[in-house]
């Protein structure tokens, strides 16, 4: 595989790695009931960070603190990582509610981090236990990388030892000795690296990658001034996600990671490639260079190399940026603060639930499911990846890293080509495959159709664009897209394409089969919300009376409202759900200084509470209304109380976030009112309704490369259909496909690309509401409750009945060939 040749690459021979799912642990740790609040009084547990810092351990730090609280726990914070442990009392802080306050969406650790050397020693470790047993700390909430999980499980394996040795010195008494004979143990990857394996995302790399994304976009506009080339180094140590998954965001011209070294004269072929876009009138390039990046004989290439070779033999004015610290620093993107609340909630409970024999486990997210992964397998897993670069093996390094990073390689070097590459020989049948959006813009579905388009091109089929959808089709606004006609399209948001929000009944059937036939479009993909989703299932139920639409009809579904149902997430929902946070973030500080203030906050999303339940997790908010979840006026009078109490501590802020339609009634207007009154002599209250704000934005991350690969696989599956279809067909004789599994919905469920037909999914549908009637980001909802003071019963999110657990891995054992993937 390389970023360069145009030849067909031979099928790669997959040696087989040990799935994230066996390394699951479920045997018994966790049975899975509800927890009721106070269920664990009495019970006392720390919490530390340590080595490099990242965005979301502050988050991670708030919902363990306040899990353990609602559980009935002590929770010691512990400052300076195992340093602090080492130095003693004066490090342990008993953590209140207050005390995590405002710091969800702050960067860095508000507990301090640090790299100990003492730690390593037994002599260190032993100063720990003697500290720990003390103040009758024998819970551990571990928030670090590999090394930092490592020396957690060392201490685990000698605990008894060091508190025999303790006992012996008479440094603990006999009852501190008792009371702290078992150690429990559980760690959380705080890492902007993403080099853990076993789970799919590490705390902070998500951060990380906004921060790097930010920064590209920024310096596009200056290097597009001045016809620049910049050299952007990034993070990441020996891992180069950070650099794949930019470099596939941004559509760098290039990237370096270490375990994809180029070929020998890759300094001609970089130059080449470089030269031929400036030659096609692209006035900038980015490259991006992984700071662990190396050649196949594993020296390293640094960023200056790359610009020498570059600025000498092309004299481009090229210059370089290495971001540095700038990636580990910044607010904690959405996804950070929930995946923070989420696996610090779940890392509590498991103490809770843990028992003598116990090992010692990570918990991770594997599939948008956290999950248990045995520490100790994981760190070699993780250790393996660095030998097998270190013996030159990177085929092997890049399958350790796992599928998602070998799809993304492959995804990232097959769209950055100068040009497509024709897989089929000339006499396939080259298809003309129309796309559109529909509904109300999201960010990301540029991304979509730039992808779409380009993996068309490199099979020799040809897409039209319809402007302005249905409307725009039956005018004739219709244009065909190119290669090169797509570039730069991945971070422009809103719709290049133009959207309305008109369905397929309304445009007319006649007219629009007309135009189908008109421009020969043999299969049609609509990327959009409820009404692409819809316009499908309209369009396949007429197949009877309109040969037109005997045609692949396939969906993607783009809406900030996540509701379109046969996915967990649409394409644009993450940036929205980004704005709305960074908004919720600037409301709450405009109160700094202020007095008392309850912010009340309107989300759109229709009926679908999927933004305003997400965004109040990740925004700390104090309550999310919304219309799945019912409430009356005794619940918000409630609320009131609660707000009132709050108050009497040192907090001066509440935050309520509210979606548009979650009760006819009671309006965000009356809802402030009630506020006003009910808070009199304690608080104000403030509206904010944010509008369209949510829809605007240059897409984040996650939906640019989530858009890539809806994309990519709408193809596929569009191309699956016609293929079968026109099996023995005279190349002249028109397509008619009729079978249901004809017309889908493209979408993600846990860590699967899936297809389901729009007729699997009408029982699914409240097409009254345009919901779908069972959504996964429910189970969250007592999360929000407890970590913002409410009674909740709170049910794990783990899987741990065996054969829920064997489903899974078997689910995605059987898929896992080309539709595993991970969220990023
Ligand atoms: P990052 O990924 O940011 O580097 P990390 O947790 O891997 O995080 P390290 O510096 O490797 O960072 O480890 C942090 C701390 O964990 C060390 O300073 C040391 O105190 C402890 N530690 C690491 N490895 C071991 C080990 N093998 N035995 C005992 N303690 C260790």
């Amino acid at each position: 595989m390389s970023q360069n040749s145009n030849e067909q690459e031979p099928k790669r021979e997959r040696t087989p790695s040990t799935p994230c799912g066996k390394l699951r642990v479920h045997n018994g740790v966790q049975e899975g009931k509800p927890v009721d609040k106070n269920q664990f009084a009495g019970r006392t547990l720390g919490v530390f960070t340590s080595g490099g810092d990242s965005q979301g351990m502050n988050a991670t730090v708030r919902a363990i603190v306040r899990m353990g609280l609602y559980l009935g726990c002590k929770v010691y914070l512990i400052h300076e990582g195992y340093q602090g442990m080492i130095d003693g009392e004066k490090n342990f802080q008993l953590g209140s509610w207050a005390s995590v306050s405002g710091i969800v969406g702050l960067g860095g650790t508000i507990i301090g981090s640090a790299r100990c050397p003492e730690f390593r020693e037994r002599s260190g470790r032993l100063k720990a236990a003697r500290n720990l047993a003390k103040a009758g700390i024998n819970n551990l909430v571990c928030i670090g990388g590999d090394g930092t999980l490592t020396g957690a499980d060392l201490f685990k394996k000698e605990w008894n030892s060091l508190l025999d040795e303790l006992l012996e010195k008479n440094e603990i008494t006999k009852d501190e000795y008792e009371k702290n004979k078992y150690l429990n143990i559980v760690g959380i990857v705080g890492s902007i690296d993403n080099d853990f394996c076993g789970t799919d995302m590490t705390i902070g790399t998500s951060s990380a990658l906004h921060r790097i994304i930010e920064a590209i976009d920024a310096i596009v506009t200056t290097a597009f001034s001045h016809q620049r080339c910049f050299v952007m180094e990034v993070m990441g140590r020996h891992c180069g996600y950070l650099a794949l998954a930019a470099g596939l965001a941004s559509e760098a011209d290039w990237i370096f990671i270490p375990e994809h070294p180029p070929e020998p004269d890759w300094e001609n072929i970089l130059c080449k490639r470089l030269q031929y876009h400036r030659l096609a009138g692209h006035r900038l390039n980015i490259v991006i260079v992984a700071e662990g990046a190396i050649d196949n004989q594993g020296n390293p290439i640094t960023s200056e190399y790359v610009k020498k070779v570059i600025s000498s033999r092309l004299k481009i004015d090229t210059r370089i940026t290495i971001l540095g610290h700038v990636q580990r620093g910044g607010a904690t993107s959405a996804y950070d603060r929930v995946l923070g609340a989420r696996l610090g909630s779940e890392a509590v409970l498991a103490l809770m639930m843990s028992h003598n024999e116990s090992p010692p486990f990570v918990i991770g997210i594997n599939g948008n499911q956290p999950c248990y992964i045995p520490l100790v397998e994981a760190v070699e897993r993780t250790k393996a990846v660095a030998k097998a670069m270190a013996a030159f093996e990177f085929k092997k390094a890049i399958e350790l890293r796992g599928a998602s990073f070998e799809r993304n390689l492959e995804s990232y070097i097959k769209m950055s080509k100068l040009q497509p590459k024709i897989l089929v020989d000339d006499s396939s049948r080259h298809y003309t495959l129309g796309v559109m959006n529909l509904g109300a813009p999201a960010a990301g579905v540029n991304s979509v159709i730039r992808s779409f388009v380009r993996q068309a091109a490199s099979i020799g089929c040809t897409v039209l664009a319809i402007q302005d959808g249905f409307e725009g089709l039956v005018s004739g606004l219709v244009k065909e897209l190119e290669w090169k006609s797509v570039y730069g399209w991945t971070g422009i948001g809103g719709s290049l394409l133009g959207c309305q929000r008109i369905d397929a009944k309304k445009i007319g059937y006649t007219h629009i089969a007309a135009a189908l036939k008109k421009f020969k479009i043999e299969g049609l993909l609509l990327v959009g919300g409820f009404e692409a989703y819809t316009s499908v299932i309209q369009l396949s139920e007429q197949r009877k009376n309109f040969q037109e639409f005997c045609i692949p009809l396939i969906c993607v579904p783009a809406t900030i409202s996540n509701n379109v149902p046969g996915s967990d997430f649409s394409i644009g929902c993450d940036t929205a759900l980004n704005e709305i946070v960074t908004i919720c973030d600037k409301i709450k500080q405009s109160a700094l200084g202020s007095k008392r203030r309850v912010f009340l906050v309107e989300t759109m999303g229709g009926y679908c509470g999927y933004l305003a339940s997400v965004a109040g997790l990740a925004s700390g908010a104090d309550q999310s209304y919304i219309f799945e979840e019912p409430f009356t006026i005794n619940d918000i009078v409630e609320d009131v109380r609660l707000l009132k109490e709050k108050m009497k501590s040192d907090l001066k802020r509440g935050l309520l976030i509210r979606n548009e339609m979650a009760n006819k009634h009671y309006t965000s207007e009356f809802m402030q009112n009630l506020m006003c009154e009910e808070g009199k002599g304690v608080f104000s209250a403030r509206a904010n309704i944010i509008g369209h704000m949510q829809q605007g934005g240059v897409p984040t991350p996650f939906d640019r490369n989530l858009g890539i690969k809806f994309g990519n696989k709408a193809l596929i599956k569009m191309v699956e259909i016609l293929n079968k279809a026109t099996e023995g067909l005279p190349v002249n004789e028109r397509i008619n496909v009729s079978d249901p599994n004809s017309s889908v919905v493209v979408g993600i469920r846990r860590n699967q690309i899936v297809y389901t037909s729009v007729f699997d999914l009408l029982e699914e549908t409240d097409f009254e509401h345009r919901l779908p009637k069972k959504q996964w980001w429910l189970n969250m909802r007592p999360l929000i409750r407890i970590l913002g003071k409410h009674e909740a019963v709170y049910k794990s999110e783990v899987m741990t009945k065996d054969e829920d657990v064997e489903e899974f891995i078997e689910d995605r054992d059987e898929k896992e060939d080309e539709n595993l993937v991970t969220l990023y």
